[in-house]
């Protein structure tokens, strides 16, 4: 039996799928201490978990973080969870010198559960409810201008927080090394292989455990008349204007539809609601899932997978770059399209191309057998309590690195070659052109091979299941 500490951010979409992992861990006999929020106490001690409250030490929120927060800033969520470590670390260190877990399951992004894990030096395993993000996985993630420019602006203010760590014991060189993926790091992924993007430049440190969820329905589509489930999830759900477009898309259509709004908009400000439409603030998005026909979604990773597991095809509508990396996989798979004119016309085109074409009906079939024949709960709890993990010690991205070098070597020599012989059978004055012509190629050459690279090295990697 092991004593396990859970640590998570406030947001449902990271505390979700590590409910029914904490569920598996206390069957198999172990205590799990689940540090978090009151917002989540009631799903969390329904699981058999201890649940110990932080509310006390999230900051002060003035209105236009709140905005930022809404719109997914990574700075100003990065800011948070500096604030909130801090305001936690008095405490921290009492619960760990006295619960004394044997593990820590800390979410990706929760700053205090894995800043803590490392200053105790216990076993850490990384809840990562993405996809994993490495070099070569984040190029699924189209940042827009936008996004950029956020980020690369509030790199200064995050760098600035991050130095107030430092007194307490918490040595962080930047948020990248405290939120990237790495491959020496153990971590649980809530998908399957075959979805992760790049899945072979992860180390066998990772465990793809598929969609953890609370659900044993089998997904059953036989609707008198097709039924329509939309959601845009639990954070950047504040878009009145948009379920206003998708009620009067909708209103004659001869279907069922059910919207969650999300505990931002107030109802009745939606105007009149037809009868074959339903607005909830929350639904059970698993059980409306398993029956509907179609997931008009914002493509966060847990609403994607559990539309995926049971079955359901998608009109994607991403709107951050995480969820872009998401739709775009889905589309892939032929199991979504994306909405690319969310006009009410457009909104309602694009459900009634999911519904009028079986191919996608039938890829998000084949997705939901390849989630459900992955390990689940049951191979997380085994990777956790066996933490730390025995490894291959084959790092792909180490031996990528290598063979990028290699590859630089060998072009710098036929480069120089080159020079040379410009210098001898042209005239030395001209040698300088072919140097700066092969300074100026060396990225695009080098990157544009890289592929070749990549698909030659996993050839040779291990084969995971
Ligand atoms: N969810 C739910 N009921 C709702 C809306 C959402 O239970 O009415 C759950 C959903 O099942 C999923 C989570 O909230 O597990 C949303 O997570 P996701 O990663 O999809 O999006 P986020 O809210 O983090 O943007």
């Amino acid at each position: 039996m092991k004593k396990i500490a859970f640590f998570c951010i406030p947001a449902h979409g990271h505390t979700n799928p590590m409910l029914p992992v904490a569920a598996q861990l206390i069957k198999r006999g172990n205590s799990v201490r689940f540090y978090s929020f009151n917002e989540f106490k009631e799903k969390i001690t329904a699981t058999g978990a201890e649940y110990v409250s932080c509310d006390r030490f999230l900051p002060e929120i003035t209105e236009k973080e709140m905005e930022s927060l809404k719109k997914s800033s990574t700075t100003e969520m990065s800011i948070q969870d500096i604030r909130i470590t801090l305001k936690m670390n008095d405490f921290l260190e009492k619960e760990f010198k006295e619960f004394q877990p044997d593990v820590v399951y800390t979410d990706a992004v929760c700053f205090w559960g894995k800043l803590n894990a490392w200053k105790f030096n216990i076993p850490m395993v990384v809840s990562t409810s993405t996809f994993a993000f490495n070099q070569l996985s984040s190029k699924y993630m189209k940042n827009s201008p936008g996004e950029l420019a956020e980020m690369i602006l509030g790199l200064p203010k995050v760098s600035k927080e991050l130095k107030t760590l430092e007194p307490y014991g918490y040595h962080v060189k930047s948020t990248l090394a405290l939120v990237q993926n790495n491959n020496k790091t153990d971590s649980i992924v809530y998908t399957s292989r075959r979805f992760q993007p790049y899945v072979e430049s992860f180390s066998d440190h990772y465990k793809f455990v598929g969609p953890s969820v609370f659900s044993d329905k089998l997904p059953d589509k036989n609707n008198d008349r097709p039924l329509i489930y939309i959601s845009l999830g639990t954070v950047i759900s504040d878009k009145p204007d948009f379920y206003s477009k998708c009620i009067t898309a909708f209103k004659d259509m001869n279907a069922d539809i059910i919207i969650s709004c999300g505990k931002y908009i107030d109802i009745d400000s939606l105007g009149v609601i037809p009868d074959n439409i339903k607005v909830f603030p929350r639904v059970d998005q698993l059980d409306i899932l398993s029956r509907a026909n179609v997931f008009l979604t914002h493509c966060g990773m847990n609403s994607t997978s559990e539309s995926l597991y049971m079955a359901t095809p998608m009109v994607l509508y991403p709107q951050t770059n995480e969820q872009r990396a998401v739709a775009r996989k889905t589309n892939e798979f032929g199991a979504g399209e994306l909405l690319t004119d969310d006009s009410v016309e457009g909104i309602r085109k694009a459900v009634e191309n999911i519904l009028a074409n079986s191919s996608y009906a039938k890829a998000a079939k084949k997705c939901s057998e390849d989630f459900r024949s992955c390990c689940g709960t049951t191979g997380a709890a085994e990777f956790i309590e066996n933490a730390p993990c025995s490894s291959n010690g084959i790092d792909p991205l180490e031996e990528l690195r290598k063979a990028d070098g290699r590859f630089t070597l060998f072009y710098w020599i036929i480069a120089s070659a080159l020079i040379i012989l410009t210098g001898i059978f042209i005239g030395w004055n001209y040698s300088w052109i072919t140097g700066v012509a092969a300074g100026v190629l060396s990225y695009p050459i080098s990157s544009a091979t890289q592929g070749i690279r990549y698909n030659n090295l996993i050839k040779k990697l291990p084969k995971y299941e």
